[in-house]
């Protein structure tokens, strides 16, 4: 059964030349976790706020639990949505304490019931007297949920919920705030810029530019088969190079020679293409084919990210590698590759 279904969702602001969300047709799953990825600016508040009804978009249906909110000659006003929406502020009454703050989420009888119950479940039972101020940055955010998902909500929606948290506190609340969604039973939409967030919290995962769409799968999906150059250079680090089909149709001809690949969507061979290749597709090889010289390196504990200036039959190319911080290699050293096909994904262009 499907919770949210956008259907051709437009909405542009006045006064600006491009739509904030343009065309966008997404459907999510019934207790599914769905996240919103892209870069600052790409409509994903906006397309929350349009989901939630605080926009109105200018063309699209919005349908909610199969019931159309948002359409030609429709409109189900914000409060009547079932929706519980977590700001990315939190935005708790810091004069009310946490179970008053709760007591908010759900309308009519018995609040203080599913308050208490609702303070339970977001595991802040015997804090319910406390107030905002007396809490940590990881308690007011269960506060805040707790509010959403007391009213019994067909959708949870969550904006950029863990940018206020630092490190621990933010993986921690990954974690946390996962477990209770699906304790809940609840459907829920994350809005994040943050690949990291994306990836530990979805189902799926809606990768956004633009106000549109450009890729939605699973963490895995998105990471191994980017189907666009974009979604490769977003979802982690990526390499691209031009290409064309090999003649046994599971592999690319490149500049670096031929790149093998998992799957090639049945592509005719010598079609020209687009390779993208994750850094943990290139295996240091003693014997490999690839070779050239390490120009850049970051540091990053498990692994060194560093920048290989292969050689080739037509000038140096640029390749993103991992390298093992056992190694101890030093920016100017020699190295040889080969690339496992894994995280290899053909873009057809
Ligand atoms: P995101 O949440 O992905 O950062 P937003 O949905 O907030 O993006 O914004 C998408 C685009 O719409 C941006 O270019 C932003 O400047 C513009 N925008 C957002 N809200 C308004 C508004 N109320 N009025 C005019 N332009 C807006
Ligand atoms: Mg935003």
């Amino acid at each position: 059964m499907i919770a949210i279904e956008l259907i051709k969702v437009k909405k542009k602001y006045p006064g600006c030349s491009v739509p904030a969300v343009d065309n966008l047709s997404l459907a999510v799953e019934k207790g599914e976790i769905m996240t919103i990825l892209g870069p600052s600016g790409c409509g994903k508040t906006t397309t929350l706020r349009l989901i939630a009804g605080f926009e109105r978009p200018d063309g699209g249906t919005i349908a909610l639990a199969g019931r159309t909110v948002t359409g030609p000659g429709q409109w189900v006003p914000p409060e009547k949505r079932k929706v519980g929406m977590v700001f990315q502020d939190y935005a708790l009454f810091p004069h009310l304490s946490v179970e008053e703050n709760i007591a908010l989420g759900p309308p009519g009888e018995n609040r203080k019931e599913k308050a208490d119950e609702m303070a339970a479940l977001v595991n802040l039972a015997g804090l319910e007297k406390r107030y905002p101020h007396e809490l940590s940055g990881g308690q007011q955010q269960r506060v805040a949920l707790g509010r959403a998902l007391a009213g019994n909500p067909v959708v949870v929606l969550l904006d950029e919920p863990f940018s206020n948290l630092d490190t621990d506190l933010r993986n921690h609340m990954r974690r946390e705030v996962t477990k209770i969604i699906k304790a809940a039973g609840t459907t829920a939409v994350f809005v994040t810029h943050d690949l990291k967030d994306a990836l530990a919290v979805s189902d799926r995962v809606a990768v956004i530019r633009d106000g549109r769409l450009e890729q939605v799968g699973t963490p895995v999906d998105i990471y191994r088969h980017p189907e666009t150059e974009f979604v490769a250079a977003f979802v982690g680090k990526s390499t691209i190079l031009e290409g064309e089909i090999g003649p046994d149709h599971c592999s690319v001809k490149t500049a670096i020679g031929m790149i093998p690949c998992g799957h090639t969507h049945n592509l005719p061979a010598g079609r020209p293409v687009k390779v993208s290749i994750r850094p943990d597709s290139f295996e240091q090889d003693t014997e490999g084919d690839i070779r050239g010289i390490i120009r850049e390196t970051t540091y990053g504990g498990n692994e060194i990210e560093a920048l290989l200036e292969a050689h080739t039959g037509n000038g140096p190319v640029n390749l993103q590698v991992h390298i093992h911080p056992e190694e101890n290699v030093r920016e100017g050293t020699e190295l040889r590759f080969h690339v496992l096909p894994e995280f290899v994904a053909v873009i057809d262009s």
